[in-house]
């Protein structure tokens, strides 16, 4: 099969051609009809992660078709259509998986990051880590809800039910947490790089009523910010334009260094904090929430061989939506 694939860190994808993979006890084999691409995809190539399984296949929002599958595989048909997200296999025993908090567990493995992803024709998953996809989605647009809309709605879930709620950084997730904010009934308050005015208005075609430069005050006090943009210096800002017991979610898994502030921005019980991976429960209500809520994605296709022009396009801020590989 073919696949683009990294070999080392600060390197640009190459493509491959591998050995088609077996499913294993509780594997699917999967035709991937799409993958999107992920930040943190982008961390990965550019070493920001420690330790990726080297070489990999990338890509962890994968949409496909089950094409095979291994003997104790049992909740899906061959032919059944599937979304693979970044959760890959949990251990189930360790105290965070006994707890509901399987996002945490000890042994979890990722998918496009221990375990070969979607970058490719074809890709192996646990079936206990896959999802049906709703039939109003085809599957280029289904695919940025693997994370994108996955962890950010994990990452709106912890803003509680804030009612003014900041968006920083609109891309991939914000697009998509804007839309299920906006169906909650909350008000919504996009922050982009200054001078970023197709964002801007991307944000108010998505309901924000306000949107402006991550430097600015919103026009009010936030109840919760949710910062999806990897800029340490936001979670300062955020706190800044947060009100009395306000909540400030990271939902990225790196940022750059946040800078030193005065402990005053965080008193009044405002909290920061952060948003790991994601739990099959939050894949659950999210995908059944989304059709509900209307979501649609915005997506940008490039064939598989363009997958370093994605990641470029997504490196440069240049994309609206979600980049989408297509085999
Ligand atoms: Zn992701
Ligand atoms: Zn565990």
């Amino acid at each position: 099969m073919h696949a683009q694939i990294v070999t080392a860190a600060r390197r640009p994808l190459v493509p491959a051609e591998l050995p088609d993979p077996r499913p294993g006890q509780h594997q699917l084999l999967i035709a991937v009809r799409a993958c999107a691409v992920c930040r943190t995809d982008l961390h990965v190539v550019d070493g920001e992660l420690a330790d990726p399984k080297l070489p990999l296949v990338p890509g962890h929002e994968i949409i496909g078709t089950v094409a095979d599958k291994g003997a104790a595989a049992e909740r899906f048909a061959i032919g059944d259509r599937v979304g693979v997200p970044w959760l890959g296999w949990t251990c189930g025993v360790c105290e965070f998986c006994r707890s509901g908090r399987e996002n945490l567990c000890d042994r979890a493995r990722f998918t496009g990051y221990q375990i070969d992803g979607g970058y490719a024709e074809l890709t192996l998953a646990d079936e206990r880590f896959c999802f049906a996809i709703d039939g109003h989605y085809g599957d280029v647009e289904a695919a940025p809800l693997m994370c994108a809309g996955l962890i950010g709605y994990r990452t709106l879930r912890m803003a509680g039910d804030a009612r003014c709620l900041g968006i920083y950084g609109f891309g991939a997730a914000a697009h998509i947490v804007a839309q299920v904010a906006r169906h909650q009934g909350r008000r919504l308050f996009a922050f982009t790089r200054p001078g970023d005015q197709a964002a801007q208005d991307f944000a108010r075609s998505l309901g924000a009523e306000w949107a402006g430069p991550s430097t600015a005050q919103p026009p009010e006090p936030l109840d919760a910010a949710l910062i999806f943009a990897p800029i340490g210096p936001l979670v300062p800002a955020a706190l800044a334009a947060t009100k009395k017991g306000g909540i400030v979610v990271c939902g990225g898994i790196h940022m750059s260094d946040i800078p030193s502030f005065p402990y005053r921005i965080l008193w009044e019980e405002r909290i920061v904090r952060s948003v790991a991976n994601l739990t099959r429960r939050d894949a659950e209500e999210f995908l059944a929430l989304a059709p509900a809520a209307g979501v649609r994605t915005e997506t940008v296709i490039y064939p598989l061989d363009r997958a370093n022009d994605a990641l470029g396009d997504l490196r440069s801020g240049e994309l609206q939506g979600a980049a989408v590989l297509v085999p």
